[in-house]
């Protein structure tokens, strides 16, 4: 019988972490848990609340709020990865707009959503055989996680897929907006001061720029399959 690890995805935006992340469950039948849908959720909410918006960030009054917040993932069979249920409503559509990702990376920054969001993470890999991405999932949630993975590509190419993604779904966006905003995002999440996105020591670099989803996938593989054999 094969061990079952914690695999840690980190990385700048849209550099395809989910992607990666989805296909490794479906193989290893292992857990997925996207982070970032999670601090997306808690920003929809600070956004529903009037707590936050392009020009304001009434901190105290989101932190006072955090206990009357809900997260949970769902399993959509259908689609074949778990949703976000905030406070028991689907949200999966809604947290992935270009507004809330615009202020999601300040919401990010205040510890005590942090301190809130990574106690979940930890207690859900009590059952070891997970695959979580994020941005300090290798650095402060799972230090000790098996296999820890770090990714990059070019902000053109992220602004790309991200673009394509959001159009396809009908969203009507610029691509400039997007770019400025993969940017923007990655500026803040690398420079605030509780868990600043970075590589952990102990991370594989995986710059995607000009690799498809098929070697990649492959040989992220292979990295498992040495670590569970
Ligand atoms: O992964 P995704 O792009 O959906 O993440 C949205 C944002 O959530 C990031 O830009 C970052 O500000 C925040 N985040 C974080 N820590 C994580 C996951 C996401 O700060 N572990």
């Amino acid at each position: 019988m094969s061990n079952k690890i914690i695999i840690a995805i980190d990385g700048f935006s849209s550099t395809g972490k989910s992607t990666i992340a989805k296909l490794l469950a479906k193989k290893y039948n292992y857990i997925y848990v996207d982070t970032g849908a999670m601090y997306r959720a808690v920003t929809l909410f600070a956004m529903n609340n009037n707590f936050v918006s392009k020009t304001s960030l009434d901190k105290e009054a989101l932190i006072l709020h955090l206990k009357n917040i809900s997260l949970t993932f769902k399993f959509n069979k259908e689609l074949g990865f778990a949703e976000m249920f905030l406070n028991n409503e689907n949200v999966e559509k809604e947290i992935r707009t270009l507004e809330v990702s615009q202020l999601v990376s300040k919401v990010a920054a205040i510890s005590e959503v942090r301190k809130k969001l990574v106690a979940e993470q930890q207690l859900m890999g009590n059952e070891s055989g997970i695959v979580m991405d994020g941005r300090d999932i290798g650095t402060v949630v799972f230090p000790n996680a098996e296999l820890k993975l770090f990714m990059t590509a070019s902000a053109d190419k992220r602004a790309t897929r991200r673009y394509k993604e959001l159009i396809d779904r009908g969203d009507k966006v610029e691509f400039n907006d997007i770019l400025f905003n993969v940017e923007e995002r990655d500026r803040i999440d690398s420079t605030r001061e509780d868990s600043p996105l970075m590589k952990a020591d102990d991370a594989i670099s995986f710059d995607n720029s000009d690799m498809g989803i098929t070697e990649q996938f492959d040989r992220i593989c292979a990295l498992v399959d040495r670590r569970i054999s």
